[in-house]
């Protein structure tokens, strides 16, 4: 089936559907059929010392040339035939050394432009940005295309001076979030707690005025129905303030820890979360809400 050009993937659901028990007992996958494509025991062979055990016994270890191995042709009766898994051999070594050409980026999906579109990737000999309003007809972006290449290093450049500066940066932001939450509460929140009072005590006035008849039930049920969507509004507002700051506090410090012993490239899908360009600067939102612009 794979010298016929069939892909592991879907010889695996192949096998499942026809019911094909596989050596586990579970369902085919991918890596079982490579593996079974792999052993050298389908012709007829057997590879000694394939592991070896370490520290008295306990453990094995995968053979990578650190023990003597042996290999030993034609002594067990063949399943397959020698040259069809030669031939497999070369296929999978050809599958998976595919070159992976490079059509995605890291930045892809998280850059917004000025004008209030994405910017997208365009994969070309050089490849580079634009944003989807260059060749609207209405409301046409005039913000510039810019190279992959600027974008990179205007990335690259930025980690480079957070991480030589993070004490300088980093951590006074930590410190104004502390700050915040150690000092009385914003006249925001006092507002809200205030108002979600008033609501509760108007809540139990119609109660009791629906206790003695003075209205109906039905008229109850309706204002009633409205103050408590009104104070499930408040409730979710003070939830979100509430929690801000702790949540920030939390981010900026692993950005500070992650910013420290991770190189750049890697650092994009761990501590990016927007970036916003006009086509000659672009402005990295790092977690913990902090904003750095760089020029391209
Ligand atoms: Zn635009």
């Amino acid at each position: 089936m794979y010298l016929s050009g069939m892909g592991a993937k879907r010889i695996a659901v192949h096998l499942n559907h026809e019911n094909i028990p596989s050596p586990a007992d579970t369902k085919w996958n991918n890596v079982t059929i490579l593996k079974i494509l792999r052993q050298e025991k389908y012709i007829g062979d057997i590879r000694w010392q394939k592991t070896y055990s370490t520290f008295m016994g306990a453990k094995w270890k995968i053979n990578r040339g650190e023990q003597e191995s042996y290999y030993i042709r034609d002594c067990l009766p063949p399943i397959i035939s020698r040259e069809d898994f030669m031939n497999a051999q070369t296929l999978r070594e050809k599958n998976t050394r595919k070159p992976h050409k490079t059509n995605s980026s890291p930045f892809r999906g998280i850059t917004k432009c000025t004008c209030g579109r994405s910017f997208y990737f365009r994969n070309t000999e050089k490849p580079l940005w634009e944003c989807s309003g260059k060749y609207s007809t209405v409301d046409q972006c005039q913000n510039p295309t810019f190279l992959d290449s600027d974008y990179h290093k205007a990335w690259n450049r930025m980690c480079r001076k957070l991480k030589d500066h993070a004490d300088e940066v980093i951590l006074p932001c930590i410190d104004l979030f502390k700050l915040s939450e150690e000092c009385p509460v914003s006249d925001e929140i006092l507002q809200l707690r205030k108002q979600a009072e008033e609501l509760s005590t108007r809540k139990y006035v119609l109660w009791s005025l629906c206790s003695q008849g003075c209205i109906t039930t039905e008229k109850f049920l309706t204002l009633q129905n409205e103050i408590d969507a009104d104070l499930e509004e408040i409730e979710k507002k003070l939830s979100l303030m509430d929690g801000q700051g702790d949540e920030a506090i939390d981010e900026l410090t692993s950005l500070y820890r992650l910013i420290s012993g991770t190189s750049s490239e890697k650092l994009t899908k761990k501590i990016l979360k927007r970036v916003l360009s006009d086509g000659r600067t672009v402005e990295f939102e790092l977690m913990g809400g902090l904003k750095i612009k760089e020029a391209l």
